[in-house]
């Protein structure tokens, strides 16, 4: 978190004036607060050129969720933004000239964080079968995605991307454990880039491929080169599992591992890798493989003694709270908090589940309640705190995202508090926690651009991008002769 919210006081409005202004501005509001395509994006950005304008907007009379101790909440509050930035948070803020969104009976956060989601297998949906073990998520998406074109990947992440923004997610890590070539690992980005989300592409092996083969790590140091000037995606590496017996799925030793995190290192790229138990904690510190640039997922099967030592090298954890009820071993989420581990919340897949982050929290609040009888406090705050900053802080983002403090860039969300199952609600943590849903989501915004407004999306046509993934999906089965 930063410090740049001084100038509140400064941007804050007294009362007076506040009515003349609204009276002013709103006139124009419905008219203008739909972006506008931008024809001219920043040199520095590479943003696909149909999203739409960063513009000047503030948010007026909204429940404020800031997520920043300095900022605080408050319950009829504005948010401004300006080209981008958050300019002011405060109960009343001028914002002369500024387009007006009425925040009245919503709750305006940060916008929700990924951190660790296989977009690439989104549109295998059809292909999967929950009752059939062989058409289950892993089986499919093994075969099949050793068929992937680039195309392919560009949909399948395209078609993801629409359902995180529809679920207020504004940033994602996409976990590209299937990049067949470069080819594929542009087509994602590409995906990425015309989302118009914030987010990391985490470069990564390809389906099927020999566990004594390298990743193409001569590749990454194009990749950094192509995004070094890109202010919304970010580069990291997938590392396949690390294990003794190569037992677990595609799992490499640790050698291979030392030899891919190595390049990984050298060009400064984070590490993040699925793990399996306390077997895989221990060889990697046993090979000094764990540090602050390493983020492991699904924290199962861990022993006492890994969750300090994850602690002492500032390891972080993502955890995937639907996927891993289903797995073996619980969510040891407590351990991990208690010992001070960074955690954060992860979507993990959307081909056999859903995005939605407010059942991923409440499914780690009855987990909580059920490992620990009570006893170990998991507040709700800590919950969205979960869903929000932590999730900047796992992926070094909390200088740019994760709070609506002044300074940082405006990633924020409106949940209406009108629907059914969000009237009469109480406090407004337990309230997203407890009772929102993702269809609750009203208006996105990420880095200034509103890429969802009133349930619309602004920045492309999804009718258009869900027949295109469909068709794409078809060829691909046909294709990998998959029935
Ligand atoms: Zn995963």
């Amino acid at each position: 978190m930063n410090d740049r919210n001084q100038d509140q006081s400064a941007t804050a409005s007294p009362a007076i004036g506040r009515r003349a202004l609204l009276a002013a501005t709103t006139a124009i509001a419905a008219a203008s607060i739909l972006p506008r395509r931008s024809s001219a994006q920043s040199a520095a950005s590479q943003a696909s050129p149909s999203l739409p304008a960063r513009g000047e907007f503030v948010v007026r009379g909204a429940h404020v969720l800031s997520m920043d101790d300095k900022v605080g909440d408050f319950p009829a509050g504005d948010v401004h933004v300006r080209d981008g930035v958050i300019v002011a948070v405060a109960a009343s803020v001028a914002a002369a000239g500024a387009q007006v969104i009425d925040g009245k009976g919503m709750i305006c956060m940060p916008g929700l964080i990924d951190t660790h989601w296989h977009h690439w297998t989104t549109f295998l949906r059809p292909a999967l079968r929950a009752d059939d073990p062989k058409k289950t998520y892993f089986p499919v998406s093994a075969a099949v995605g050793q068929h992937y074109t680039p195309q392919d990947s560009y949909h399948s992440v395209r078609l993801s991307l629409a359902e995180a923004i529809g679920a207020g997610v504004t940033t994602t890590h996409n976990w590209a454990h299937n990049v067949r070539s470069p080819a594929h690992a542009d087509a994602e980005v590409k995906a990425m880039r015309e989302s118009g989300l914030r987010g990391r592409f985490a470069y990564g092996p390809a389906q099927g491929m020999p566990n004594d083969q390298s990743m193409d790590i001569a590749d990454w140091a194009r990749m950094k080169k192509e995004l070094a000037k890109d202010d919304m995606i970010g580069l990291g590496v997938c590392s396949r599992n690390v294990d003794a017996a190569n037992a677990s799925r595609g799992a490499i030793n640790a050698d291979m591992a030392k030899k891919e995190w190595g390049v990984a290192r050298d060009l400064g790229l984070p590490i993040t890798l699925h793990t399996n138990g306390s077997a895989n904690i221990q060889l990697l510190a046993a090979n000094n493989l764990l540090g602050k640039d390493v983020q492991l997922v699904h924290p199962l099967n861990l022993a006492p003694g890994d969750f300090e030592l994850l602690a002492k090298h500032d390891v972080r954890y993502s955890i995937s709270p639907t996927g891993e009820a289903g797995r073996t071993g619980e969510t040891q989420l407590a351990e991990l908090l208690q010992a001070g581990v960074k955690v954060s919340m992860s979507i993990d897949n959307v081909t056999a589940d859903r995005c939605d982050c407010f059942a991923c929290a409440k499914m780690l609040q009855i987990l909580n309640r059920h490992r620990t009888a009570g006893k170990y406090s998991l507040t709700t705050r800590r919950l969205v705190q979960m869903m929000t900053i932590d999730g900047a802080i796992d992926l070094g983002l909390a200088d740019k995202t994760g709070s609506l403090t002044p300074g940082k860039r405006a990633d924020l969300i409106l949940v209406k508090t009108g629907t059914p199952n969000m009237k009469q609600i109480g406090d407004p943590y337990d309230a997203l926690v407890q009772q929102a849903q993702p269809s609750d989501i009203d208006t996105v915004v990420a880095d200034g651009r509103i890429l969802l407004r009133k349930r619309e999306f602004t920045a492309f046509d999804f009718e258009k991008v869900a027949a295109e993934s469909s068709a794409a999906f078809e060829a691909l089965k046909a294709r990998a002769k998959f029935s």
